[in-house]
C-alpha cells in the first residue's frame, strides 16, 4: 500500500472566475522566500498595496509539508534566519521551529493580513497594453476561481512540486504487502513501534529521518545507491557557547554568528573547488571515529563525487552515525532488483525485511510553481528563456522570482534579491517607467547558452532531472546564476540596473 501526498490542488474548480481586485505586487508563495519578500516589500515601500497567495492552508512551504520525525534544518539557523530578524535557539533547528520562527516573523510585522492562504495560482498572463499580469487561482478550500491583476508579479514558489512528490517506480511494488511512505506526504498517525523499516535514499532526509524513527522502530535499513558525504557538527556551535555567558543582545549574537558560518561555509565552498581531495579526506576522516568499529566506509560512505557537487548532509551531534553504533539502523549500498511481499531484493541477491518503506527518493522540481504564464498571449516556453542574475526572466516583464543558494543558507539569497528587487522598484519609479524587460543586448546575441545548472557545479538528482525543463543561463554576466553567496553578496548590491539589459518602458 502507498501513502499519496496530501491534495493541494482543489477537487473541482468552479467555472465562473471572479474578480479579486488589483495590487501593485503580487507574491506567489508564503514559504522562507515569499515571506522574505513581503517583509522587505513593506519595509522599504509602506505605500504600495501587496498580496502573498499561497495553495497551501498555512505558512511555512517546505517546513509546512516536510512534517516527518525529526525533520530538521541543515543549515544553521542564524544564516537561515532573516538578517533582519535575531535567532535565539541552537544553529540547528526542527521544522516547528522554524515554522514558529517565521510565525513570529508574520505577527511583528503584521504580514498576516496580506497573506491568502488556499489560493492556488494556475496562469499569469501579461499584456503590454495594459501594463499587468492578469493572475488565475483556483482555492483550495471552495474551488472558486478568481482572477487578480497586478503591476509586479514576484514568485517565491520553492523549486519542486509540494504534491506531487518524486517517486520512482520499482519492480515488484505493487505484490509488497507492507506500507510505502514519502517523507513529503507522512501519514500523522503512523506507527513505527516494533516495525522493521527501510528508507531508501541517502541524502539530507534519510539522514535526518533515520536516527529519529530508530528510536522506535524494530530496525531500520537505509538502503543507498551510493554514498553521500556527511557533516557531523555539534548543535550548538562552540563559539556561540563561548559568547552566551556574556549575555550579549540577541542583535549582536545574531549578526556574530552569522558571520561565523558564512566565512565557514565559504571557506568549504572554497575548498571543494581548489583542495576537493583535501575535502573529501577531512569529511571521511571526520566521520571514521563515530563509525562503529569494522564498518565499511568505503563502501557505504565514500561518495564518488567532488564535495559541495551535491548538497552536504548534515548530521549535528552525529546522531545518525550514534544510530549505527547502537545497532539500531544499518547501511546497505546496492541497487533494487525488486520489491517482495515482505521486503526489498537487492542486485546482490540479499532480501531486506520491511514493514514500511520509506521513499527518500526526493522531489519533481516545478517551474515557476506549474503555473502557465503567456506573454501578449504568446505562451511562455521557459527553456528559451535566460535568467537574468537569477532574479529575472528574458523576455518576462515585470516579474522577478526569489530562488536560494544550494550550497548556502536559501535565506542568504531572499534577503539579497529582495534589496535588488526593491532597487528595481525604485528605478522604474525614477524613469517613470511601467515596464521592464530583461532583453539580450546585440553583443549577446552570439552568447552561448548553458544548461540552468552546471553538472560539474553541481548535480543532485532533483537539478539533472529536471534540466530538460528549466530555464538556460548563458556565459556572461547578468545572465548568468548560482554562483557563491561570497561573489553575490558582492555583486547583487552593486548590480547596474541600466546597463542596457533591463529594457524600461
Ligand atoms: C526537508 C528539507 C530540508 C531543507 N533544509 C534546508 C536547509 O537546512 N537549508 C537550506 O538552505 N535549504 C533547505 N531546504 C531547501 C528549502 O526548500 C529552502 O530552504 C526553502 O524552504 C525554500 O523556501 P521557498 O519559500 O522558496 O519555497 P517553499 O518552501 O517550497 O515554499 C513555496 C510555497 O509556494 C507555494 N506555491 C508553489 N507554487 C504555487 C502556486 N502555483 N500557487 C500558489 N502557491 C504556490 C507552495 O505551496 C509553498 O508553500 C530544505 C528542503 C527540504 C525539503
Amino acid at each position: 500500500m502507498t501513502t499519496t501526498a496530501p491534495t493541494i490542488a482543489p477537487a473541482q474548480a468552479t467555472e465562473e472566475i471572479q474578480d479579486a481586485g488589483h495590487v501593485d505586487v503580487l507574491i506567489v508563495g508564503a514559504g522562507v522566500s515569499g515571506i522574505g519578500a513581503a517583509y522587505h516589500l513593506r519595509d522599504q515601500f509602506p505605500d504600495r498595496t501587496f498580496v502573498i497567495l499561497d495553495a497551501q492552508d498555512n505558512r511555512g512551504g517546505t517546513w509546512l509539508t516536510h512534517r516527518y520525525p525529526g525533520v530538521r534544518s541543515d543549515s544553521d539557523l542564524f544564516t537561515y534566519g532573516y538578517r533582519f530578524k535575531p535567532w535565539r535557539g541552537p544553529s540547528i533547528a526542527a521544522g516547528e521551529e522554524i515554522l514558529a520562527y517565521l510565525g513570529e516573523v508574520i505577527d511583528e510585522y503584521g504580514l498576516d493580513q496580506y497573506i491568502r492562504y488556499q489560493h492556488q495560482v494556475t496562469a499569469a498572463s501579461w499584456s503590454t497594453e495594459d501594463r499587468r499580469w492578469t493572475v488565475e487561482v483556483t482555492r483550495g478550500d471552495t474551488g472558486q476561481r478568481l482572477r487578480f491583476t497586478t503591476g509586479f508579479l514576484w514568485m517565491c514558489q520553492g523549486y519542486y512540486n509540494h504534491a506531487k512528490p518524486y517517486r520512482p517506480e520499482w519492480d515488484g511494488m505493487d505484490r509488497f504487502q507492507g506500507l510505502v511512505v514519502h517523507p513529503q506526504a507522512w501519514p500523522e498517525d503512523l506507527d513505527l513501534a516494533g516495525k522493521r523499516v527501510v528508507v531508501i535514499g541517502s541524502g539530507a532526509t534519510a539522514a535526518t529521518l533515520i536516527p529519529a524513527i530508530a528510536e522506535k522502530a524494530q530496525h531500520v535499513t537505509m538502503l543507498q545507491r551510493s554514498p553521500t558525504y556527511f557533516f557531523a557538527p555539534p548543535v550548538k556551535h562552540e563559539l556561540a557557547v563561548q559568547l552566551e555567558p556574556l549575555g550579549l543582545p540577541d542583535e549582536w549574537m545574531h549578526e556574530i554568528m552569522r558571520r561565523q558560518y558564512v566565512s565557514q561555509q565559504q571557506m568549504l565552498a572554497r575548498m571543494s573547488f581548489e583542495a576537493p581531495d583535501e575535502l573529501h579526506a577531512f569529511l571521511i576522516e571526520s566521520m571514521r571515529p563515530l563509525l562503529p568499529e569494522g564498518f565499511d566506509i568505503d563502501r557505504h560512505f565514500t561518495p564518488r563525487y567532488r564535495p559541495w557537487q551535491q548538497r552536504i548532509a548534515v548530521v549535528p551531534d552525529g546522531d545518525l552515525f550514534a544510530a549505527l553504533r547502537e545497532g539500531k539502523a544499518s547501511v546497505v549500498t546496492d541497487t533494487i532488483d525488486t520489491f517482495t511481499e515482505h521486503g526489498i531484493r537487492v542486485s546482490s541477491g540479499a532480501e531486506i525485511p520491511a514493514d514500511i518503506v520509506v521513499t527518500a527518493t526526493g522531489f519533481n522540481l516545478s517551474v515557476f510553481g506549474d503555473v502557465a504564464f503567456t506573454v501578449d498571449g504568446d505562451p511562455v516556453d521557459f527553456t528559451q528563456h535566460l535568467t537574468w542574475r537569477g532574479v529575472m526572466i528574458s523576455g518576462l516583464p515585470n516579474m522577478a522570482y526569489t530562488f536560494g543558494y544550494f550550497r548556502h543558507s536559501w535565506t542568504l539569497r531572499v534577503d539579497l534579491v529582495s534589496d535588488l528587487v526593491g532597487r528595481l522598484l525604485t528605478t522604474m519609479h525614477d524613469k517613470g517607467a511601467t515596464m521592464v524587460v530583461p532583453t539580450l543586448r546585440p553583443q549577446d546575441a552570439d552568447m552561448q547558452l548553458r544548461p540552468w545548472s552546471d553538472p560539474e557545479n553541481f548535480n543532485s538528482g532533483y537539478v539533472m532531472r529536471s534540466q530538460d525543463i528549466m530555464f538556460k543561463q548563458g556565459d556572461r554576466e547578468p545572465w548568468t546564476h548560482m554562483l557563491e553567496h561570497e561573489q553575490e553578496r558582492e555583486i547583487l548590491p552593486k548590480a547596474d540596473l541600466d546597463d542596457g539589459t533591463l529594457v524600461y518602458r
